[in-house]
């Protein structure tokens, strides 16, 4: 009982994401390790980088607008879906904000990261959401994303969240440059 409770306090309940809270507690241990690969080799190993990648869906209110909130529910449940189908069961889907995650890909390259979230952009652009009731959605969603630590010859001399401003820049930037991307 007491850790289905504990696990229900750490997961959002409409997608099954992890929520903030979740983050909270693990970040911390996962920039340490991070930071230990970094430090206590010179060349750190080939998936040493931990990737804070921000995803955040595209005109999603006109889903909502054209078919109503439990429309974008469905396509909100869906994509979680997707998404632990590209990503790996050791990375962590956060539910960010409302249409927003933000994934903590864990021991990975920053040289894949690209490839990665264009994967992502492909599950969701290429197959349509079913919403209910014989209907379905195109969605596509923009993404940004950035390497911890930042810079690996200075591990520490950006913390995580100038990572993930970085992500938030990126992300807004492929919104302005059309989205998809
Ligand atoms: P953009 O491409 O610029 O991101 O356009 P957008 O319409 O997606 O704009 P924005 O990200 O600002 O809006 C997010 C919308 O997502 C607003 C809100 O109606 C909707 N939304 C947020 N959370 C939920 C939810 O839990 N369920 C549903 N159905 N809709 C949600
Ligand atoms: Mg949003
Ligand atoms: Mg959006």
């Amino acid at each position: 009982r007491t850790a289905e409770l504990r696990e229900a306090s750490l997961t959002d309940a409409l997608t099954g994401l992890r929520n903030r809270r979740y983050l909270e507690l693990r970040l911390r241990d996962d920039l340490r390790l991070c930071l230990r690969r970094f430090e206590h080799s010179q060349t750190p190993g080939p998936d040493s980088d931990l990737v804070l990648m921000l995803l955040d869906l595209d005109h999603f209110k006109q889903v909502n607008d054209a078919h109503g909130h439990a429309a974008g529910d469905a396509v909100l449940v869906d994509l979680a879906q997707r998404l632990r189908l590209v990503f790996r069961e050791t990375d962590s889907l956060v539910r960010w904000g409302g249409e927003e995650v933000l994934v903590l890909v864990r021991e990975t390259s920053r040289d894949d990261a690209a490839e990665l979230a264009a994967r992502v952009c492909a599950a969701v652009r290429e197959q349509a959401f079913d919403i209910g009731f014989g209907q379905t959605v195109q969605v596509t969603t923009s993404i940004g994303f950035a390497a911890f630590p930042l810079d690996p010859q200075q591990p520490q001399a950006w913390d995580w969240q100038a990572s993930l401003g970085l992500a938030d820049s990126a992300l807004y930037a492929a919104k302005a440059r059309g989205r998809d991307g």
